[in-house]
């Protein structure tokens, strides 16, 4: 169940502040407030789904591809070109502690080790 006062919710309506990367009619991309690599940015979509699981099943094309094409005008807006990674955590049992449909978009060189 959707609970459209969560955080991003409230970034998306203006009702609390983010450092804004890239916006357009489908998705709002912002800092995260507490990053875990070098750059470390949070796109959201513009509708009310909980994960990645919801928003795939429920949200309209349009939506989805746009979406995804903003996730990559984040990307081109951060340089990142192709170094970077992508992660929707998923379920509280994967870390999900916002339920609004998120991906994270990361670079760092210290990844090229980690994995
Ligand atoms: P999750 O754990 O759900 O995959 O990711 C949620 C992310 O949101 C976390 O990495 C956390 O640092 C970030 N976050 C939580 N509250 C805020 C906030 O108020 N502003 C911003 N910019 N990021 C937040």
């Amino acid at each position: 169940m959707y609970d459209n006062n969560n955080i991003f919710a409230k970034i998306i309506r203006g009702d609390a502040p983010s450092r804004k990367i890239y916006e357009d009619d489908f998705a709002l991309a912002f800092d995260n407030i507490a990053p875990r690599a070098k750059t470390h940015v949070l796109v959201v979509p513009k509708g009310e789904y909980t994960d990645i699981y919801d928003f795939t099943a429920n949200a309209p094309a349009d939506l989805q591809i746009g979406f995804w094409g903003a996730v990559r005008k984040t990307v081109d807006t951060l340089g990142l070109g192709n170094n970077f990674r992508i992660v929707a955590n998923t379920g509280p049992g994967a870390g999900q502690s916002v339920f609004h449909f998120h991906v994270h978009v990361m670079s760092d060189e210290k990844f090229k080790s980690d994995f």
